[in-house]
C-alpha cells in the first residue's frame, strides 16, 4: 500500500508568495483562474503602506484579493528573527497572527521566515505561538514532503529551474510517496520587471491535471500530519485513522478512504 492525496491524487502542487505587495492581486487571480491554490505570507504592519515603488495590499482588500487562497504570517515588520530579542520575536509572530486573524476571521497558523532566516530557538518560539509550519528559502529541487514542517524547505524559487522541475514533476519518479512541488517567490519580482512569462508558462503547463492536488500550504500540512498519525494492526492489514480528515491509501485492490476515526481493511 501507499498513501496518496485526497481522492487518490498522486501528487500535490503548492505556492508560497511573500510580502503582500500589490502585484499579489494579479498572481492570486492567475492561480485562481487555473484552479490552483497558494499561500500568501503577509506582514500585517505593512498593510496598505506605500513607500517609494513599494505598494502593499491594504487590510480592507485582503479577503477579496486572496479569496480561495491561504493568508499566513511573515512577521509584523519583516524583522530578521534570529537577530532580535526573544521578546521581540514573540511579538513579531504573535501580533502578526492576531492582526491577520482579525482580518480574515479564521485561524492563521502558517508562516514563512522573513529573509528565510531562522534557528532552533525561533522554530521553538513559533511553534509555541501556534504556528504549524514555516517555510525557509532553501530550495531542495526535489519533491519530498518536509521531515520538519517548522523548516519547510521549498522545491524551488520560480527563477531556479522551475520549468525543468515541472517536467520532472509531471513524469515523477516512482519512489516518491506523497510528493509535493512547492514553488515560492515574491510577486514583485514579476511586477517590477513586467515579465510574468515564467509563472504564466508554469501555471498553463500544470493546470487541469487529474493526478495533481492543488492545495494551500496549510492543507498539505494538515493532510500529511494526518497521514503520519495513522495506526496499523500488527499484521499491517488494518489501518485506524485517528485524525480529523480522511486519509487515502492506494492498495492492489484499489483506492481506500479512511474517514476520521474509522478503521479500514487494506486488503
Ligand atoms: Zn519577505
Amino acid at each position: 500500500m501507499r498513501f496518496v492525496y485526497p481522492q487518490g491524487k498522486r501528487k500535490a502542487l503548492t505556492f508560497s508568495y511573500d510580502d503582500g505587495q500589490s502585484f499579489d492581486r494579479r498572481l492570486a487571480e492567475l492561480l485562481r483562474s487555473h484552479g490552483m491554490k497558494g499561500t500568501f505570507h503577509l506582514n500585517s504592519g505593512r498593510l496598505g503602506l506605500r513607500r517609494g515603488d513599494e505598494v502593499y495590499i491594504g487590510a480592507e482588500e485582503i479577503k477579496e484579493v486572496y479569496a480561495g487562497h491561504e493568508v499566513a504570517c511573515h512577521g509584523v515588520e519583516h524583522r530578521n528573527l534570529p537577530t532580535i530579542t526573544r521578546q521581540q520575536a514573540v511579538l513579531e509572530i504573535q501580533e502578526d497572527r492576531k492582526a491577520l486573524e482579525q482580518i480574515t476571521g479564521g485561524l492563521v497558523q502558517g508562516m514563512s521566515y522573513a529573509f528565510g532566516n531562522y534557528d532552533q530557538e525561533i522554530m521553538e518560539i513559533a511553534k509555541s505561538l501556534g504556528i504549524k509550519y514555516s517555510r525557509t528559502v532553501k530550495d531542495t529541487k526535489n519533491f519530498f514532503p518536509p521531515s520538519d514542517f517548522m523548516a519547510w524547505h521549498p522545491t524551488c524559487h520560480h527563477d531556479n529551474g522551475l520549468l525543468a522541475l515541472a517536467d520532472s514533476f509531471i513524469d515523477i519518479a516512482g519512489f516518491y510517496e506523497l510528493p509535493v512541488m512547492y514553488v515560492w517567490g515574491h510577486s514583485f519580482e514579476f511586477g517590477r520587471s513586467g515579465d510574468w512569462s515564467i509563472i504564466e508558462t508554469f501555471v498553463d503547463k500544470m493546470a487541469g491535471r487529474e493526478d495533481i492536488w492543488y492545495a494551500s500550504n496549510m492543507e498539505i500540512y494538515t493532510y500529511i500530519r494526518a497521514v503520519r498519525q495513522q495506526e496499523f494492526s500488527a499484521d499491517g492489514l488494518t489501518m485506524y485513522n485517528p485524525a480529523a480528515v480522511s486519509v487515502w491509501v492506494s492498495t492492489k485492490e484499489g483506492l481506500v478512504e479512511a474517514k476520521p476515526l474509522q478503521q479500514v481493511k487494506l486488503s
